[in-house]
């Protein structure tokens, strides 16, 4: 067994759609990023990555590479999966804290938890989602970004095909 931790902040900024754990979130303001700013499948991203001895997302998807400008984050989480076949391991499950004053998490936990899950290979109920409004305290509290932790189990063996 393998476990990953990993960690993500975004700025929340006006003029751009919020993009979370895949899928858009109707919402006045959205992360700023050279990607679609997607922060929770970047900690994801990091925590698989981290589990399985790779480096970070910065360095397989540098902020450099002008080809990734504006990229839809769910396609950063499908290359780290092959990556996850590609070096013999399967994904157990994902869990996440997602802390940001605004918006609220809970209306769209189910549809974040099955749209990751189909990304990812994994069944719904493998994907852990919790939001934390953090008390209107720091940065996510006072909505000037939302900070994602998230943790990764991952198996080595046989047959693993995630
Ligand atoms: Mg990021």
């Amino acid at each position: 067994m393998r476990v990953g931790i990993g960690y993500d902040v975004h700025r929340l900024v006006e003029g751009r759609r919020l993009f979370l754990g895949g899928i858009e979130i109707p919402h006045g303001k959205g992360l700023l990023g050279h990607s679609d700013g997607d922060v929770l499948i970047h900690a994801i991203c990091d925590a698989i990555l981290g589990a399985i001895s790779e480096g970070d997302i910065g360095f397989h998807f540098p902020d450099t590479d002008e080809s990734l400008r504006g990229i839809d984050s769910s396609r950063i989480l499908v290359r780290v999966m092959e990556l996850v076949r590609h070096k013999g391991f399967r994904l157990v499950n994902v869990d996440a804290v997602v802390a940001a004053g605004e918006p609220r998490i809970a209306p769209y936990r189910q549809a974040v938890k099955e749209r990751l899950g189909s990304i990812m290979g994994l069944d719904p109920e493998r994907v852990g989602i919790k939001g934390k409004t953090t008390e209107g305290l720091g940065f996510a509290g006072r909505g000037e970004g939302i900070a994602v932790y998230a943790v990764a189990l991952l198996e080595e063996g046989e047959g693993c095909s995630a």
